[in-house]
């Protein structure tokens, strides 16, 4: 089955703001999966719903065939989240901040997987560094160590490279590329569609807490 099955989504926020209105929307094993919208579309709400972060108003999420309304902790261990800013300490060190990650989510110490994910994101020889001693393109690189340290089967990456340059926009796209090949499924959101070009096998038009399309890439190219 679908690694992660939405229904009916709908999240209304206290100040009236219907952010999501009835998403339905079904994610495949290995796939990545562009949402590509304006900004105020419902994109970060939606991940936040299924990352956990907001309470949906009405609808369903099943995510690895297990309603995570019920089962909310076990479907979460198997979520990676690289959120749009920023967060984490810049004066502790790389490597700390990745086993921190991993331990929060209750994952045993592992040392040898840590060095694995700080090698595949070229930070291996950075781990003693300060945060904030790290150029903007490795600070990302550090996010995404992060939501990768407790192996994680579906990783979101919301806004991946919005506000970066073209050469860290490459960068990105190349470890981007790198996890597919590692079998790990994608969502990203974007309001490039560029990037949904470049990197997604479907693409979902997201607009006004609706998806107004789903497709295959070159699908929804020819109707854009
Ligand atoms: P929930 O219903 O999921 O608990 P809330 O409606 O309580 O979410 O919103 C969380 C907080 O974010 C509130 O304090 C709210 O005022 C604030 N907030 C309001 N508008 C926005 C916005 N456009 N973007 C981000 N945060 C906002
Ligand atoms: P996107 O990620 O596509 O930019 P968001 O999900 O952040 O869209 O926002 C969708 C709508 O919900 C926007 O109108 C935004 O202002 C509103 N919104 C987002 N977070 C909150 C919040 N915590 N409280 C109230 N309104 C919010």
């Amino acid at each position: 089955g679908p690694i992660l099955d939405i229904r009916g989504l709908e999240k209304t926020y206290k100040g009236g703001t219907k952010a999501l209105a009835g998403v339905d929307l079904t994610i495949n094993k290995g796939e990545i999966f562009a949402l590509l919208g304006p900004n105020g579309a419902g994109k970060t709400t939606l991940i936040g719903a299924v990352c956990g972060l907001v309470n949906p108003t009405a609808g369903s999420i099943h995510a690895f065939g297990q309603d995570t309304a019920k089962n909310w902790r076990e479907a979460r261990r198997k979520i990676g989240l690289v959120p749009q800013e920023l967060s984490f300490d810049m004066f502790d060190k790389v490597i700390r901040q990745v086993r921190y990650s991993r331990g929060m989510f209750g994952c045993p110490p592992d040392e040898a997987r840590i060095e694995e994910v700080l090698r595949s994101l070229s930070l291996w020889d950075k781990r003693d560094a300060a945060i904030r001693e790290l150029s903007g393109g490795m600070k990302r690189r550090v996010m995404i160590a992060k939501a990768l340290a407790h192996d994680p089967e579906l990783l979101f990456l919301d806004e991946p490279t919005a506000g970066v340059d073209v050469e860290l926009r490459r960068d990105m796209w190349r470890q981007i590329d790198a996890l597919r090949a590692a079998g790990v499924t994608i969502i990203l959101t974007t309001h490039y569609i560029e990037e949904a070009e470049e990197m997604a096998d479907r693409v979902g038009v997201i607009n006004k807490g609706r998806i107004l399309l789903v497709d295959d890439k070159e699908a929804i190219m020819a109707k854009l």
